[in-house]
């Protein structure tokens, strides 16, 4: 019989810093004709701090995205939700849809979007989006001041104001992306939000749109504080390698490590077998592929959904393991200490003691 693992709170906030989002116990399901339930997010725990980018990275189908809708409000009719997600006092799991987009999209929580092209009105240039964005979001009044805090937005996320008078179709992929970033930001929201913001950008681009969110992080706030909290979410690892402070990793909708950024990229590397095996795809390592494909969401195993596509897997495997120090695993690699618990010798006992 499997033993579900217990909620654990440990190494999901950061030390001594108070939490812009602080998610606990999140879960998503999506409810299915026939009776089916699909576990899109499974307890989630983990904060985002101010001044922190908090990488959510994982293969495409993880849940990374499911769990970025639910903290908008925008999932459909047949998603139910538990846990906490917390915005200083506001549950976003609890709000409803008057205070969702009253008071959170765009205020709360600025969105960069994953489709910029997409999220741009195709038939309103960018200046006139921006200035109603300002309008909207903002106490500037007048025509003249809202037309220069537009300009202001766009040089922020360093659009060109030469290109304000644009329309979306007239914009390159880094154009459109810097101008959904500059709408994103015009509310000075205290989360930034970006849902895998450099899909279909070169390699460049890629660099200065991460680097242009990591700048509006650093960057103190409208009242002079210690800037935003950024939760990027992105299968890219080479982005979240460039910006981020600490770093989750989804699979089959659970997170199964988090870790500070310097440690999982450095030394002494992810400790969790998907983990390493997502490093270890990239081309400049071993560029050798995590073997094997995800678990339909739909039909989980009872035990580690992992387990048959991991080389370290054993017989405790079958049991779900709990998350301790940020980590879900039995059996995890070499820590700073060195240690690597045998494959055999640790039991889901061991773990959770
Ligand atoms: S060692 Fe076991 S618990 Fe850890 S990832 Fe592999 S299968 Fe899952």
């Amino acid at each position: 019989m499997t033993a579900p693992a217990p909620p654990s709170s440990e190494a999901a906030a950061v030390p001594g810093r108070t939490p812009v989002l602080s998610v606990r116990g999140l879960s998503v399901r999506f409810l299915m004709p026939g009776g089916r339930r699909v576990a899109a997010v499974t307890d989630a725990h983990f904060d985002v701090a101010a001044g922190e980018c908090l990488a959510l990275i994982g293969e495409s189908g993880c849940g990374k995205s499911v769990l970025a809708s639910a903290l908008l409000g925008l999932l459909p009719a047949n998603a139910r939700t538990a846990g906490r997600a917390l915005l200083g006092d506001l549950d976003l799991l609890a709000a409803d849809e008057r205070t969702l987009s009253r008071t959170v999209r765009g205020r709360l929580v600025g969105l960069v979007p994953q489709s910029p092209a997409a999220h741009l009105t195709p038939v309103r240039t960018v200046r006139s989006q921006t200035q109603e964005t300002v309008s909207a979001l903002t106490g500037v009044r007048g025509r003249a001041a809202v037309r220069a805090a537009a300009r202001a937005a766009a040089d922020r996320a360093a659009f060109p104001a030469d290109h304000l008078d644009r329309y979306p179709h007239e914009l390159s992929g880094g154009l459109a992306q810097r101008a959904a970033t500059a709408l994103a930001l015009v509310g000075d929201a205290p989360l930034l939000l970006a849902d895998e913001p450099t899909t279909g950008l070169d390699r460049a681009l890629v660099d200065r749109t991460v680097d242009e969110l990591r700048r509006h992080v650093d960057a103190p706030d409208a009242a002079g504080g210690t800037g935003r909290g950024l939760l990027m979410i992105t299968h890219d690892l080479a982005a979240a390698e460039r910006v981020a402070d600490r770093v989750a990793v989804m699979y089959a909708g659970r997170l199964v490590e988090l870790a500070d950024a310097a440690s999982f990229f450095g030394t002494p590397g992810p400790r969790h077998p998907y983990s390493r095996g997502l490093l270890q795809a990239l081309p400049d390592r071993a560029f050798a592929p995590v073997p094997g494909m995800p678990p339909e969401l739909g039909d989980l195993p009872e035990g580690c959904a992992f387990a048959p596509r991991c080389p370290r897997a054993s017989a405790a495997c079958a049991a779900l393991p709990a998350t301790v120090g940020g980590l879900a695993c039995h059996h995890p690699l070499p820590g700073d200490d060195g240690e690597a618990p045998s494959p055999t010798a640790s039991s889901t006992e061991d773990i959770r003691a």
